[in-house]
């Protein structure tokens, strides 16, 4: 699975309070951004469910 991020992003932050060890704020752009890419079924699934929450789905997963 690999997890990317859109420009669409608002930086909310509701990614990063579901897998904060997979998102990020960037500090100086106020977007997220991927920390690091999920490896294993739980880290997938916390990709997922920040997916799901993310106010513009400007996370996009691929399988
Ligand atoms: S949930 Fe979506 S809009 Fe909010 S910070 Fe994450 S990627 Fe950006």
């Amino acid at each position: 699975m690999k997890v990317k991020i859109t420009p669409d992003c608002i930086g909310c932050g509701a990614c990063v309070a579901v897998a904060p060890d997979i998102f990020e704020l960037d500090t100086k752009t106020m977007k997220s951004v991927v920390k690091k890419q999920p490896v294993g079924q739980q880290e997938e699934e916390l990709s997922k469910q920040a997916a799901d929450v993310c106010p513009v789905d400007a996370i996009k997963i691929q399988e």
